[in-house]
């Protein structure tokens, strides 16, 4: 059995279309469904590596290395299951994907034509996810606005789809009702509009999810289903809460569960199993304890605006953490380049448990990032360095403990360049080759005994996510070694160091792949843990 659920947006984007797909996955889980989901993306970027974070929020990494929007990271966090390149799907992939074909004579000379083989080969991508996690859900979130042009061809795959597989495939609508101040009621008309739209895409929408600031009236429920022709179990109140994840519980409030299984002409379950996620809401909503955790960054700012999305898997993993040892996380922004210009200000880091460098790209900031970590090491306070974070530690280890003029080849050729490039990326620089070129995915690492990594994971081979173009100078190693720099994990293949500590340090780790990307609410990554309790013991 296969099911596919298509989840589309209506009125404006920003409204938690990716929360409310992995909301749906938890729930079909808790079931007793094997559930995956996908992630289409309707611009051209064939994948979202090549775009700054301050346009698009984090690039998120699958275990095979795909570098993809943060509603996948989302998915994993919410489905605790890995997510693989099919998952994930824009324009610029497909088309790629399509002519690739062609070039390759497997349309048999016919002529290749937009409609139906682009949404062909969507329908396409969409079945072999399903079989490649062997999943009796595909849930398929389609990204934008109904109404737009980009997304035009998806819609069309997914009509295409349900005419092929009519008791298979359900649509839902996300969609938002506004609360003019002014008026002070709550609006059905954008919804309508959005339908009318979907419409005339020729879909109609079996279930609406309406997210608003306030739950939905009786009054609401009963205006959308008529005028949207939707049964009025199936307008699912969809309100703001504070945290995400207590989306899943207030669905099933819904009954949204059931609702969907019916819809799709499979029994109700009655059963289910939400009580591990219950109680993680529960602890989310009562923890008052607070553990203070600064981020050292720079892709934050946009206009007047603060924007924490790029940074989103280092956020969600703090948090795991931090409700695991029943701590209500504080987390503050810290702007890289303020230290730059204000030396005063590196004080302030004192207030903090811990101190996360996250990675990153460019010299904008690093200075300053480095300025933090010498703060962080000289008066122990917790720190954690993740890929960039690694990078600027060993810099700062290499100035200020070895006496070297240290610098990273990704900024400047001149001095001891502790950081360098990896060979194997050179050619691919030289050939202007940037896109999804990176060492990317997952790699093993051996751990090192006796080090804090050791305690944290408590075993001798794990494997992380990677995405970088350089790596600390083997040449240098043994310098830095001698000045009591630990490399604590290690690539067996390539000898590439992925893990540095500090001795006589509360905790001082730092690692060239990204821990953040593998941890879960209920199973918090085994770095972020050992850190958050070094900072409770702060
Ligand atoms: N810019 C560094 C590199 O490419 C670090 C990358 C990162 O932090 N993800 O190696």
């Amino acid at each position: 059995m296969k099911k596919y659920i298509f989840v589309a947006g209506g009125v404006m984007s920003g409204i938690g279309k990716g929360i409310a797909v992995s909301s749906i996955g938890r729930v079909l889980k808790s079931k007793g469904f094997k559930v995956t989901a996908i992630k289409i993306d309707p611009y051209i970027n064939v994948d979202a590596g090549t775009m700054n974070p301050v346009e698009h929020g984090e690039v998120f990494v699958t275990e095979d290395g795909v570098e993809c929007d943060q509603d996948v990271g989302n998915y994993e966090r919410f489905l605790d299951e890995n997510i693989y390149t099919d998952n994930y799907m824009t324009t610029g992939k497909v088309y790629q994907s399509v002519i690739n074909k062609e070039r390759n004579l497997e349309y048999n000379g016919k002529c290749v034509e937009v409609v139906p083989d682009i949404p062909n080969e969507v329908i396409a991508t969409i079945k072999k996810a399903g079989e490649k996690t062997n999943s009796e859900f595909v849930l398929i979130e389609i990204g934008g606005t109904v109404g737009e042009y980009q997304n035009m061809l998806f819609l069309e795959a997914a009509r295409m789809l349900k005419l092929a597989h009519p008791k298979d495939v359900l649509f839902i609508l996300v969609s938002y009702l506004p609360i003019p101040n002014k008026i002070g009621e709550m609006k059905t008309k954008p919804t309508q509009y959005a339908v009318r739209t979907l419409n005339s895409a020729g879909i109609q929408p079996q279930i609406i999810l309406a997210r608003s600031d306030k739950p939905l009236d009786d009054i609401r429920k009963n205006k959308i289903s008529v005028f949207c022709s939707v049964d009025q179990r199936d307008v699912i109140s969809a309100p703001d809460i504070d945290s995400i994840y207590e989306v899943p519980l207030n669905f099933e409030k819904e009954n949204l569960g059931n609702r969907i299984l019916e819809e799709l002409h499979l029994d109700p379950v009655y059963e289910k199993d939400l009580e591990d996620w219950s109680k993680l809401v529960n602890t989310i909503k009562t923890v008052t304890d607070p553990v203070k955790i600064g981020i050292v960054g720079k892709y934050f700012e946009t206009g007047k605006f603060t924007l924490t999305d790029s940074y989103i898997s280092v956020i969600e993993s703090v948090k795991h953490a931090a409700y695991f040892f029943n701590k209500k996380p504080e987390i503050q922004w810290l702007s890289a380049e303020d230290y730059e210009q204000d030396q005063s200000k590196l004080k302030e880091l004192s207030s903090f448990d811990g101190i996360i460098v996250p990675g990153g790209f460019g010299n904008r900031g690093t200075e300053g990032k480095i300025k933090v970590i010498q703060y962080c090491r000289e008066n122990k306070i917790p720190f954690l360095g993740l890929c960039l974070g690694m990078q600027l530690s060993v810099i700062e280890f290499a100035r200020n403990v070895c006496g070297l003029n240290a610098n990273s080849t990704e900024f400047t050729k001149e001095g001891e360049l502790v950081i360098d490039v990896m060979p194997e990326q050179k050619v691919l620089l030289k050939e202007k080759k940037y896109g999804g070129t990176m060492r990317l995915g997952a790699y093993d690492c051996k751990i090192k005994p006796g080090t804090i990594s050791a305690r944290a994971y408590n075993k001798e081979l794990i494997s992380e996510r990677h995405r970088h173009r350089y790596e600390l100078n083997n040449s240098c190693r043994k310098l830095l070694e001698n000045r009591g720099l630990v490399m604590a994990g290690v690539n067996p293949e390539k000898d590439l160091v992925e893990i540095i500590e500090i001795k006589d340090h509360p905790f001082f780790v730092a690692t060239q792949f990204h821990p953040e990307f593998k941890s879960r609410p209920l199973r918090p990554h085994p770095l972020f843990r050992e850190f958050i309790n070094a900072s409770i013991q702060r």
